[in-house]
């Protein structure tokens, strides 16, 4: 009986995976997981740490089954003991590295360096990655560009190991080779890479802070220099090599196969653990500085959070900096204040994202929906720390929704309000211009545009006509069917390599919820909801929203008469007509809240959507 208590593990070697698989059953888990270098798909549940190993679902997948950007979190935390004492032999031989500085990590500390921030919120994965460096192991981390510089050295660190890092040699002043064509940065790094990999001397480790700059894009498009990475890479495969690429750029796979692990770290967590006790602590404390808490009044450090959620350690010190000096000298700001300033930040910081101003009150009827959409976002924002509730959460929560009905039934709008309710930024695609404008490059935008909502959490990001990305895969063979199922893939990709706790979501709309590939309506990916045409009390609603938004006062009867004349008519038609009748009244004189006048523009309204369907035919 396991009671649905699974554990993932991410073993690296055939030998380890038939370990676990073997394990006594009596055994207990912190004790199978200490056995070996392993990962998680989950963070450890330290609870389960004394259960017997029978007693759980161990399920055991190798690196190349977990994708590049999936999350990893260690196996079981190193012993308190040994790093008190801090010359414990781990059972390699190797020494352990020296302890963190004693004393708990402050809360509101005077100042943040971005090294520290860094070293602060990925500590657990600093620590995996060095002690798989340690092992022999080389590694290669899906991050952004901007947590490079600050990584290395931190792992360098905590693996005492000596690194060398793979640098770019300034142009060339040899005048011989000046002569001669100037070589492009890649090509000189490239040289570089071939030097240091031959001289790189035994417990060295190589860091290559940009991977994807010298080697990136897929597979099928390998260039002269990525194929020359992947040679001297394979070439030199005794060498231990930490490598860094970004998310939205990626490395082929055949190069990121040469890698015994990979792991993605992305945004920051929610907690932190103190090196000393264990004890989690919050980001809200330990990412803040006390002039920062003290300026903002009222500021909540378990709110923090999930307003930062998807911005690296650096970013989220920027953000602070950012809000502090634009409050510093006003009047009492408050931590509503301060939150709502890291949603502009974050903002500006990306062009593509806006912060939305429609409420689920600006949308008229559609109650049943608005029930339905609340119920689903009140799962998904949990609320619960139970982990077998949290199980159940990463199974039956969708990522997102996405809404069917004919068109300008107020889809959109229903996503820049689910966005305002979990005060996220937004960011409208249009489905056909990601095939459209980037033809053959699809996959990749769609790659690209993930990582920025990531980045941008919490956030919603909203395709229109998801059905020109999302359309069902099929068995043809031409170039159209390749990259339509290639997107299709990337879709699902993105969508299970969610970092469980950064809020973001997904919303499609489309007027056929059957051109959508099935996959992708699996209850742990979208959830379907349909917005059919406005019923009578939906219409009287809009009607009443547009009204009130363009100022005009309408009589109860006019409002009837005008519930009766908009059948068939969607949202966006009855925002016409109250836009056109305040337009005119602006512009010509006429009252807009005249049953003639009125009257006269939804004629002209059924005229031309009847016109318009005819052109259709
Ligand atoms: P869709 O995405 O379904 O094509 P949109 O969400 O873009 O439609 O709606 C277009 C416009 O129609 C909105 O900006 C809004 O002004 C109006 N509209 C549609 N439905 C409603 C509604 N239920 N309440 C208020 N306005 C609506």
């Amino acid at each position: 009986m396991t009671d649905g208590r699974q554990i993932e593990i991410v073993a690296w070697s055939e030998a380890d995976r038939a370990r676990l698989y073997g394990a006594s059953r009596t055994a207990t888990v912190a004790e199978v997981l200490r056995d070996g270098m392993f990962l998680l798909r989950q963070p450890f549940d330290r609870r389960l740490a004394d259960l017997r190993v029978g007693d759980v679902d161990l399920v055991v997948r190798m690196p190349v089954d977990v994708g590049l950007d999936a999350p990893l979190y260690r196996a079981v935390p190193a012993p308190r003991s040994a790093e008190a004492t801090g010359t414990a032999v781990s059972d390699t031989g190797s020494q352990l590295p020296p302890p963190p500085p004693r004393g708990a990590v402050p809360s509101f500390p005077e100042q943040i360096s971005d090294r520290t921030a860094i070293g602060l919120a990925y500590a657990e994965e600093v620590e995996t990655i060095a002690s798989f460096i340690r092992q022999g192991l080389s590694v290669l981390v899906s991050c952004e560009k901007l947590v490079v510089k600050q990584l290395g050295p931190l792992i360098a660190e905590r693996s005492s190991r000596e690194a060398v890092v793979l640098d770019t040699p300034p142009e060339d002043s040899d005048p011989g080779a000046a002569l001669m064509m100037p070589r492009s940065q890649r090509q000189r790094q490239l040289g570089r890479l071939r030097e240091l990999l031959r001289e790189l001397k035994d417990g060295r480790f190589l860091i290559v802070p940009h991977a994807d700059l010298l080697a990136g894009g897929p597979d099928n498009q390998l260039n002269a220099e990525a194929r020359e990475v992947v040679e001297l890479l394979y070439g030199n495969a005794e060498h231990v090599v930490l490598a860094f690429a970004d998310p939205s750029i990626g490395l082929p796979e055949v190069l990121a196969s040469r890698f015994t692990t990979r792991i993605g770290l992305s945004g920051s967590p929610r907690t932190v653990p103190d090196p000393i006790d264990g004890r989690p602590r919050l980001l809200g404390e330990v990412l803040v500085t006390r002039a920062e808490r003290d300026l903002f009044l009222g500021y909540e450090p378990s709110e923090f959070h999930k307003h930062v959620a998807g911005l690296n350690p650096i970013r989220v010190r920027q953000a602070m900096q950012y809000a502090y000096y634009q409050h510093r000298g006003r009047e009492r700001p408050t931590g509503l204040d301060l939150f709502k300033t890291i949603r502009g930040f974050k903002a500006q910081m990306s062009a593509s994202f806006e912060v939305p101003n429609v409420s689920f009150d600006d949308i008229g009827g559609y109650h049943q929906v608005k029930k339905e959409i609340e119920d689903a976002l009140r799962i998904m924002q949990g609320g619960t720390t139970d982990p077998e509730d949290e199980l159940l959460q990463s199974d039956l929560i969708p990522r997102g929704f996405i809404f069917h009905g004919p068109p300008g039934t107020g889809k959109t709008l229903f996503a820049k309000a689910i966005a305002n309710y979990l005060n996220a930024s937004i960011m409208v695609v249009s489905g056909p211009e990601v095939t459209d404008k980037y033809v053959g490059e699809g996959e990749r935008k769609i790659r690209e545009l993930f990582a920025e909502a990531r980045r941008n959490a919490p956030s919603v990001i909203v395709f229109d006509e998801f059905d020109a990305i999302a359309g069902r895969r099929t068995d043809r063979d031409d170039g159209g069917s390749r990259a339509g199922n290639a997107m299709v893939a990337q879709l699902l990709t993105e969508l299970d390599g969610f970092r469980e706790n950064v809020p973001f979501l997904v919303v499609g709309t489309t007027n056929q919820l059957n051109l959508i590939d099935p996959a992708l309506l699996r209850p742990s990916r979208f959830r379907g909801i349909r917005v059919g045409e406005p019923d009578r009390t939906a219409r009287r609603a809009i009607i009443e929203v547009h009204a009130r938004r363009f100022k005009i006062d309408l009589t109860p009867q006019l409002i009837d008469l005008m519930v009766d004349a908009t059948e068939h008519r969607s949202g966006d038609d009855i925002q016409s007509l109250l836009r056109d009748a305040y337009v005119g009244q602006r512009l010509h004189g006429h009252p807009a809240n005249d049953p003639y006048v009125i009257g006269e523009l939804v004629g002209r309204m059924n005229r031309a959507v009847k016109e318009h369907r005819e052109s259709r035919l």
